[in-house]
């Protein structure tokens, strides 16, 4: 196609034929929602759940988010799957400061977002107390599908379609972000 034909035709001629158009943001962010790759880290029942969304039946590599990654270097997302207790609050923390930005967290269990049945002195009642969360799965435990769901909701809020509760479109994370 000639340079000048490109320039006469709309963006729906344009798609027609095979053509999408979009900016560099955009760009980035549908990369980056789709390979969201998590820290390894578990903490109690919740974790066994979690692991389990990688397995060939739920096979979260569906969604890009199938890479746990060893070093919290790598990692975008952490997982909270399980009861945070307060011994270990100041480990989590150090874990999630390691990563690089933009990074997000996924809180996983009635124990990580309320403490759960372990209302006590030893159990964090809310892990967004310790660091910031983006969705909230609900369940004890969720099972591997809620977890999916939750890092579908997440690649919303990256690609900037999410919306808050005062339905307020969240803004997209900048490209030039890490
Ligand atoms: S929410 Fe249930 S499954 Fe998850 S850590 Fe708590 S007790 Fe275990």
């Amino acid at each position: 196609m000639a340079l000048l034909d490109l320039f006469s035709k709309d963006v729906q001629e344009l798609e027609n034929e095979g053509i999408l158009m979009t900016s560099l943001e955009k760009l980035v962010a549908w990369g980056r929602s789709n390979s969201v790759w998590p820290a390894t880290f578990g903490l109690a029942c919740c974790a066994i759940e979690m692991m389990s969304s990688t397995d060939g039946r739920n096979d979260m590599a569906r969604f890009g988010s199938e890479v746990f990654r060893a070093s919290p270097r790598q990692a975008d997302v952490l997982i909270v799957a399980g009861r945070l207790s307060k011994k270990m609050a100041p480990v989590m923390r150090r874990v999630w400061e390691q990563m690089p930005d933009p990074k997000w967290v996924i809180s996983m269990g009635a124990c990580a977002s309320s403490g759960g049945m372990f209302n006590n002195y030893a159990v964090v009642q809310n892990v967004d107390s310790v660091v910031p969360v983006d969705v909230f799965v609900p369940g004890c435990p969720p099972r591997p599908e809620a977890l999916i769901f939750a890092v579908m909701q997440l690649q919303k809020k990256i690609r900037g379609e999410a919306i808050d509760e005062g339905l307020t479109k969240l803004p997209m994370v900048e490209a030039w972000a890490r």
